[in-house]
Parts: structure tokens; C-alpha cells; sequence
């Protein structure tokens, strides 16, 4: 059924996600106007999803609002920040109800349970892209950043890599596996759960951070560069789910965690001086993180099984095709 755009932002994003009291005008006006807390500084992330790149045409409309939020919450954890506010730029090839009613509530949900408003945003037609841009704060000068790691600092990830990776191929027919492990990695892709407390506990005690969304090798190696070092991973460190274990193998499964991309997991640094404040202030077991290396001085990513350096020469997007 088409509907107006008027009717369109009315009926599904004036009220979406949280109340919040520093909101003076949300979606209505011509623009947003925010009140920022004294003493804070402001975060500010975009992220796009496009169909058929960012996620499987026909994906389910839950999905995509909730991941269209959760990559963006995901950047502002790998800051440290707590986020408060998004603007979503919806392209749609048509106004179809029972989608738009799938993806506000899909996207509302998780913007309920950070306490994130939609305070505007933009409707246009056309090929399915959905924009959001997010809005957060820090205590003034305490963000986390990628470049803040120095030779020595132990390196860590929290969750399971490789989960979403196995979750997409499995959407795709990549790869198979029972109906219990298949809820449980698909899950793992179309509804990933940021790590945002989680980045709020890190701003005290982490040297730099990053979010794993290209792949944990990747990705902890721009960490590495940015803070001028090198990366040493180690192989059997490496956290792997059980489900994943299962649908694809343990060689497979530790090739997927560190190459496989879609995480929204954070991998980051703590300095050896830090590390016993940390892990008794920020238990390990509670929110689930692993070390899983450490940051050296030569330059360069490298993986260590048994001592020796493994070679990668391709991702794990890859090995299923
Ligand atoms: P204009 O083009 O005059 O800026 P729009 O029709 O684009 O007005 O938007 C009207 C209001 O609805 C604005 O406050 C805008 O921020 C908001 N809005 C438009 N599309 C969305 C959307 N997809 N999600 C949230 N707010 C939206
Ligand atoms: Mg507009």
C-alpha cells in the first residue's frame, strides 16, 4: 500500500527510539536542535547500507533498521561514547507499510535500548539505501581513539569473530548447517548487539580501540598503524563460538574470526600497567572479551600459531565461494 511521504514520517519516525529532554526540536522542523551536555565532547558517526552490498536483497526489514543503527552504535563504542541521538537518510523504491512498520521497529528497538532518539532524517525514492548518522558524547577529552596504543600494550577482542560472517554465508547458501547453530549464526549477522557499555567501561582503562567490522585482522591492524606499532596475534588465542566450531570446522572457524567482517565486536589495547586495574574492575567472564595479543614495534599485522607466522592471502568471504 503507498502512502504520502508526509504521512510516511509521521506514521513511522516521529516517535522512534527513545524520549530524550535534550531534544528541543526532533523530526518536524527543518532541522534538528540539540542541547549538548556542558563539559562534553561531541561524537559524531555515518554509516550506509546499501542492498545487495551491505546486506542480501530481500534481507528482513528488522534487519536492516536494526543494523543500519548498530553499525553506526558500533563506531561510537570504538570511541568510548554514549550515544544519543541518530538522523536517518532513507532511500526506498517504494513506501511498501508492512516494510516501513518492519524497520522502524526493528530500528526503534535498539534505539530504545541505548537511549538514542531520531530526531530527523530524509525520505527520497529510489534503489534501497539507508543512511544513519549518529551522535553521541564523551567527558570532555576522554574519547578513545585508534592511535592512543604504544609496544607492549596487550591486545584484546570482545565476543566471538567470525559468527556474522558464517551467519551471512548461511543467508547466502554459502554454507550449511543444523537449524539450531543456523538460528544462532544468522542471528549473529542480522541482529549484532554492539558493544557500547562495554566501550564506556574501556574510556578509564584502554590505550587506543577500534570496532571489528572488516574483519579482525584487519581491522586490529589499522589500529596498530594508527598508533605507529606493529600487531602480534596469537592463533590459539583466538575466541571462537562453539556454533561456529560446529557449522565450520576449527581450522575454518579461526580463519573466520580473524578475516570474516560484520562483527560490531571492539578490539583493543591495555597497557601492561593497566591490566590489573582492568580485568578486576571490568571482569573478563561479565563482558566477555579475550587477550588475544600484543602490539610490538615493527610495523605490520602478523598471526602466530605454535611460534610461527601464518600467511593469509585472501578473507574469509572468499573460502565459501
Ligand atoms: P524538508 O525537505 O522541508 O527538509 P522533509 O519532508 O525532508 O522536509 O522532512 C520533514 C521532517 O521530517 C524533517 O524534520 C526531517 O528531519 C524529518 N524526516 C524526513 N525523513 C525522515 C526519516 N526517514 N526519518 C526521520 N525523520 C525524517
Ligand atoms: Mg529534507
Amino acid at each position: 500500500m503507498a502512502l504520502g511521504e508526509f504521512a510516511l514520517i509521521d506514521r513511522y519516525f516521529r516517535a522512534c527510539g527513545a524520549r530524550r529532554a535534550d531534544v528541543v526540536a526532533g523530526v518536524g522542523d527543518d532541522a534538528a536542535l540539540l542541547r549538548v551536555p556542558d563539559g562534553a565532547d561531541l561524537v559524531a558517526a555515518t554509516d550506509t547500507l546499501v542492498a545487495g552490498v551491505h546486506f542480501p536483497h530481500g534481507s528482513p526489514a528488522a534487519s536492516i533498521g536494526h543494523r543500519a543503527l548498530a553499525v553506526n552504535l558500533s563506531d561510537l563504542a570504538a570511541m568510548g561514547a554514549r550515544p544519543a541521538w541518530a538522523l536517518l537518510a532513507l532511500t526506498l523504491p517504494e513506501a511498501q507499510e508492512s516494510w516501513l512498520a518492519e524497520f522502524a521497529a526493528g530500528f526503534g528497538a535498539l534505539a530504545r535500548a541505548h537511549e538514542v532518539q531520531l530526531v530527523g532524517g530524509d525520505t527520497t525514492r529510489g534503489p534501497l539505501c539507508i543512511t544513519v548518522q549518529l551522535l553521541g558524547f564523551t567527558p570532555r577529552g576522554t574519547a578513545l581513539q585508534r592511535s592512543g596504543g604504544r609496544p607492549g600494550d596487550c591486545l584484546f577482542v570482545s565476543g566471538t569473530p567470525g559468527d556474522a560472517a558464517a551467519g551471512l554465508a548461511l543467508v547466502e547458501g554459502r554454507l550449511s548447517a543444523p537449524a539450531a547453530l543456523h538460528h544462532y549464526l544468522r542471528e549473529r549477522f542480522e541482529m549484532p548487539s554492539p558493544r557500547v557499555a562495554l566501550g564506556e567501561r574501556l574510556r578509564e582503562f584502554a590505550s587506543a580501540c577500534i570496532d571489528v567490522s572488516d574483519g579482525l585482522l584487519a581491522d586490529a591492524a589499522k589500529l596498530a598503524h594508527a598508533s605507529g606499532t606493529g600487531v602480534e596475534i596469537h592463533y590459539e588465542a583466538l575466541p571462537v563460538s562453539a556454533a561456529l566450531e560446529q557449522a565450520a570446522g576449527t581450522e575454518r572457524a579461526r580463519e573466520l574470526a580473524l578475516t570474516g567482517g560484520d562483527d560490531y565486536e571492539l578490539c583493543f589495547s591495555v597497557a601492561e600497567k593497566n591490566l590489573a586495574a582492568f580485568t578486576q574492575e571490568v571482569a573478563p567472564q561479565r563482558w566477555a572479551y579475550q587477550r588475544i595479543g600484543v602490539l610490538r614495534a615493527s610495523p605490520g599485522a602478523v598471526v602466530l600459531r605454535d611460534g610461527s607466522v601464518m600467511q593469509f592471502s585472501h578473507s574469509g568471504y572468499q573460502h565459501f565461494s
